[in-house]
This record gives structure tokens, C-alpha cells and sequence, in this order.
């Protein structure tokens, strides 16, 4: 079955320009002026943005974390990101220590079949280290999972540092690399030991007990592990000025490092935590913190220059029932936001419509180079011929306001309550297939678990 988009402006990484699209089945066959179909579809686009399915490279659906287990699963998280044009997640499978890899994709194949609306990847979280687990890293990137993570953080999640050093020793012998949740744990301890005895127990103290500077030791001490290994990493959810200065240490030295960040860097400030009414600051509770307006500028900045690449969500989301958790003590609260149905609007706004960044900035980050980096390219993040037919349709004239009453995010609050759009998204496709249309969600749970390889961006 044909469908043919007429007369949109297409966007990819180095280029915008007006084209036909034509879909055949669940791949794009053909891009170009004046194309025509007999049989198929034909669906006016003019006036449009035509952009590649978004993907993002950082989500947690149907993760039991803090005594709790976050409100999205595979099922709303994946038609949340699918309303927010996002065709593809890659989704963090979270083994506990002293369980094997092979037990981690099994359960995370088992959370996402049969519910998954979008297309879905895992990374494979590498939180106990033995000669198990070692050999178990190459019969993951043999089964398309060629992305890891580490913690610097959590105690239940990390593991030594000389072990980590193995680890990224491994990943480069076959071909896979790793993604660091980068701050320092013993600090971060120490300033919360402190925030309790004197009494501060508020969600205020969460931005205070893990300042800007513990981001950047940790992503300093990664580096210089990298170095030594002499393998590439990846920065995830960076959100300060002052990490960003460690990365472009490393590779002024010629180290190749990946970084990502996430709109709620982009566009809070840590001011949030402030606010008087519990709920208020708690909402905004993730790790690292949402950060100051210096930092955000620097990230822009560094969007704008290619020095990040990727933005994805660290979708992690909690109700505010959840959240109340912590009411008697901030380390309760359970960290993280949800993000996965609003990041495209949000960074076309304060992005493409605020002059910060441009299409082909906003096309690289949300879609080129996480279908790169996370091995998926060319099948994902283009429009071209043989690329499966994912295409977000962005009409830049209807504005919107984010609010919480419209999200299908199993969440009761929105970050951006409030927040106007500049423009919004029309119709998504998912190979092939309208999967929404005007914000309603037309999609089954038909996502496919896309096996993926090596890094090329
Ligand atoms: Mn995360």
C-alpha cells in the first residue's frame, strides 16, 4: 500500500528541502520533486516539516527503582513517545547484581512484547561484574544490543572502578560501547549525611547535595578510565557547564566521546526545587539535577556546535502519589521525570522557533545521530529511500499548550504545565502505518524490537 506525502519540506541533518515522499508498504521507496502514485494515498503536506521518526536513547518504562515502580510502562510510555513523534526507544534492561545479562533481556523482552506501540531497543545495564557477565557483553552486542551502562552512582547499581576499566576493555574488544551515569557517589553521601543532621530534609536539599562540580569529577575520572582503555564512552544526561569543560579535556587529548542531554536541562532552572508547597519542588526531583541558567546556555551552546549529540529523556516517571514518598525525607522521593511525549515540541520551541539551534541542528540530535551512534543507521533516523517509513509531520503553525489534562503519559503533572508550543505535531508514521494523527493515538501495541550494531556516527 503507497501512501504519498505531497510537498513538504523535508529536514535531515544537512538539509532542508521540499520533497515528495513516497511510502511503499513500511519503507520510504522514493524522495524527489513531482513524484506521483496511481494506487496510493495522497496526504497535502505543504507548509509542513517532514522530519525522521525521533528517536530517543534514554528511557525507563516498567522500572522497579526506590521501593516503587514507575508509572509508565511499555504500553503508555511507548504511546506517549509515539504522540510526541518518537518511533523508536532504546530502554535501559536493568539485571540485579548477581543476575546474568541473558535474565535482564529476557525480562525486558517479556515487559515490552506485545505492549510496545513504538519501535523498541534495550541497552544492557552492566551493574555486577565476573567472567559471566564478560562473556555474556559479546553474545548481547551479537544480539543487536551493542549499547551498555554504567553508574557512578547508586550503590545497587555500581561497581568498582577497576572493574568498570574491564568492562570498558571488553566493550572495545567486541565492538560495544558504554553509556556513564556520571557523579560522585562519596561526596554526594557526604553532603546528604550532612543535610540530615542538620535537619534539612526538604526536596531543596536535593539540588545542594549534588552540585555541579561532582558531575564534572565524575565525568573527569571516566575519561581518564577511557583514555587508558583507549575506547570511545558516552556522557549520558549531561547537565553542566562544568562537565562539559572535562569533556572537551578529553578530547582536546583525541579521545572521541559521545554526549547526550535532555531538555529538562535545556529548559529549567534549579529554582524549581524552591518552591514552597512540597509537590511543587518534588515533582522536579531527578538525577543530576535540574541545573543553574549558566549551565543551560553552555548546553545550547554546545548543541549549537556539535559538541553534544544526541538529546534523549531519561523518561522516569512517578506520579505525584509516588513522589510524596519522600515527604518526610528528600533521598525517598523518587528520582526522575517524565519527558517522553513533549521533548520534540520542546526543542523545536526553545530551540528551532528561538533561534538557538536550527532544523538540521534539531533533525541531528533527535534523530541522525542517535540512529548512529546507537547502530540503527541507516534503517532509522532518515528520510531515504530503503529507511523504514518513520516520519514525524510538524506543522509549524499550530501552537499548543503542554498540559498535563492532554498527555497520555501515565503521569499526573507536566514539567511544562503551561509551556506554549510553537507548533506542533500533525501525524506521526510508523513504518509506514498513520500511528497518530492530531494527537489521537491510532497505533496497536506493533512495535518491533530492532536488533542493532556498531556505532558509526
Ligand atoms: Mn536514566
Amino acid at each position: 500500500m503507497e501512501k504519498l506525502l505531497k510537498g513538504g519540506l523535508v529536514v535531515s541533518g544537512q538539509s532542508v528541502q521540499q520533497a515528495d515522499v513516497l511510502l511503499d508498504g513500511q519503507k520510504i521507496c522514493a524522495v524527489g520533486e513531482h513524484l506521483s502514485s496511481g494506487k496510493g494515498e495522497i496526504i497535502d503536506c505543504r507548509g509542513k516539516l517532514l522530519f525522521p521518526g525521533f528517536i530517543d536513547g534514554h528511557t525507563h518504562f516498567d522500572l522497579s527503582v526506590a521501593g516503587t515502580v514507575t508509572a509508565d510502562d511499555f504500553a503508555t510510555g511507548s504511546r506517549a513517545a509515539l504522540r510526541g513523534g518518537t518511533t523508536m526507544v532504546v530502554d535501559f534492561s536493568a539485571p540485579d547484581k548477581g543476575e546474568t545479562l541473558r535474565h535482564g533481556l529476557d525480562l525486558w523482552r517479556e515487559k515490552a512484547a506485545g505492549k510496545a506501540a513504538c519501535d523498541y531497543g534495550f541497552h544492557m545495564t552492566i551493574d555486577d561484574w565476573n567472567a559471566g557477565i564478560s562473556r555474556e557483553i559479546g553474545e548481547m552486542v551479537a544480539e543487536g544490543i551493542p549499547t551498555f551502562k554504567m553508574y557512578m552512582t547508586y550503590p545497587a547499581m555500581m561497581i568498582p572502578e577497576g572493574d568498570m576499566y574491564n568492562a570498558l576493555l571488553r566493550l572495545k574488544e567486541v565492538g560495544g560501547i558504554a553509556g556513564v551515569h556520571c557523579e560522585n557517589s562519596g561526596i554526594i553521601d557526604a553532603l546528604i549525611a550532612k543535610a540530615k543532621a542538620e535537619g534539612r530534609l526538604s526536596p531543596a536539599s536535593h539540588p545542594r547535595t549534588r552540585p555541579a562540580p561532582l558531575e564534572a569529577e565524575a565525568i573527569s575520572h571516566l575519561l581518564r578510565m577511557a583514555e587508558l582503555a583507549d575506547t570511545p564512552v558516552i556522557i549520558v544526561h549531561l547537565s553542566t557547564a562544568a562537565g562539559l569543560e572535562e569533556v572537551r579535556a578529553a578530547r582536546r587529548r583525541g579521545q572521541t566521546v559521545y554526549v547526550e542531554t535532555c531538555p529538562h536541562y535545556l529548559l529549567l532552572e534549579d529554582s524549581v526545587y524552591d518552591a514552597p508547597e512540597y509537590r511543587e519542588a518534588a515533582k522536579f526531583v531527578c538525577a543530576p539535577p535540574i541545573r543553574k541558567k549558566e549551565d543551560q546556555e553552555a548546553l545550547w551552546d554546545a548543541l549549537r556546535n556539535g559538541e553534544i549529540q544526541t538529546v534523549a529523556t531519561d523518561h522516569c516517571s512517578f506520579t505525584l502519589a509516588q513522589k510524596d514518598m519522600g515527604r518526610e525525607d528528600f533521598t525517598k522521593i523518587p528520582g526522575g521525570l517524565p519527558g517522553v511525549e513533549t521533548r520534540g515540541t520542546l526543542l523545536y520551541t526553545a530551540g528551532v522557533a528561538a533561534g538557538r539551534i536550527t532544523l538540521q541542528d534539531m533533525c541531528r540530535v533527535l534523530c541522525e545521530n542517535p540512529a548512529k551512534l546507537y547502530g540503527c543507521w541507516p534503517r532509522k533516523g532518515v528520510i531515504a529511500p530503503g529507511s523504514d517509513a518513520d516520519i514525524v509531520v510538524y506543522d509549524p503553525a499550530a501552537d499548543s499548550i503542554i498540559t498535563a489534562a492532554d498527555q497520555v503519559m501515565n503521569v499526573d503533572y507536566s514539567p511544562y504545565e503551561g509551556f506554549r508550543t510553537a507548533g506542533s505535531i500533525a501525524q506521526v508514521y510508523l513504518r509506514g502505518a498513520l500511528a497518530v494523527d492530531h494527537g489521537k493515538i491510532l497505533a496497536g501495541p506493533d512495535g518491533q524490537f530492532i536488533p542493532r550494531g556498531k556505532c558509526v556516527l
